[in-house]
């Protein structure tokens, strides 16, 4: 029987969100407030975080720079690895986009599955261009990724197995809604709707007490 840890990126497996240091620390003052549109539905999550990062005109440097700021967990490196050595397949699953996951998770080698929106450094008038992957099955206008389709297809990848999801977001909380309580692993925002909704959860603040939980639990 499959084991399959679910995991969201910005705000889950880092302590911070790209697009949030994004827009408080490079954006031009008057970059429109797009986060409120999407809030009174006039824009898409996935419109929105192309709007965001389109506006970027600072040099690539500088934004490679704020990549640190993101807060990896530090012990992501040692955890992945002895959850994949116990038999756990890792699935990263993100709204945010592929130009600055691989660049923190790549060169630590953890086998992992990644499903998130493309992305490209353009620069000049264009900043970090960001497109959906039409090419998934995961694809969602909305969002990019539909990450409680991914949750959905690892229920039936595991057939009765395990399967976990760690999150952040109001973008997780379809996926949690999918699993029992005691595999919903929530902080910040998840969390919160989660409780307005009188559901039950595993809080967490750091990614690496999820991993040691279902490493304690094997
Ligand atoms: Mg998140």
């Amino acid at each position: 029987m499959q084991r399959i840890l679910i995991t969201d990126f910005d705000g889950t497996l880092c302590q911070n969100e790209f697009y949030q240091l994004v827009s408080e620390r490079i954006l031009p003052a008057d970059t429109p407030n797009y986060w409120s549109q999407f809030v009174r539905g006039e824009l898409s999550h996935l419109a929105v975080l192309q709007a965001y990062f389109s506006a970027i005109r600072a040099e690539e440097d500088t934004v490679l720079a704020l990549l640190k700021e993101m807060k990896l967990e530090p012990r992501f490196e040692e955890l992945g690895k002895k959850l994949v050595e116990q038999g756990w397949s890792i699935i990263v699953a993100s709204a945010g986009c592929d130009w600055y996951i691989r660049k923190l998770l790549e060169p630590l080698e953890v086998p992992l599955t990644l499903h998130t929106n493309h992305g490209r450094w353009r620069g000049g008038k264009h900043g970090l261009e960001m497109t959906p992957p039409l090419e998934s099955p995961f694809y969602s206008a909305e969002y990019g990724i539909d990450k409680a389709a991914i949750v959905a297809d690892a229920l039936q990848t595991a057939d009765g197995g395990r399967v976990v999801f760690a999150g952040d977001g109001l973008t997780d909380v379809a996926g949690m809604l999918l699993l029992s309580s005691s595999f919903r692993f929530a902080r910040r925002d998840c969390a919160g709707e989660l409780q307005r909704r009188g559901e039950s959860f595993q809080p967490f603040d750091r990614w690496a007490e999820v991993a040691l939980s279902l490493l304690e639990n094997a």
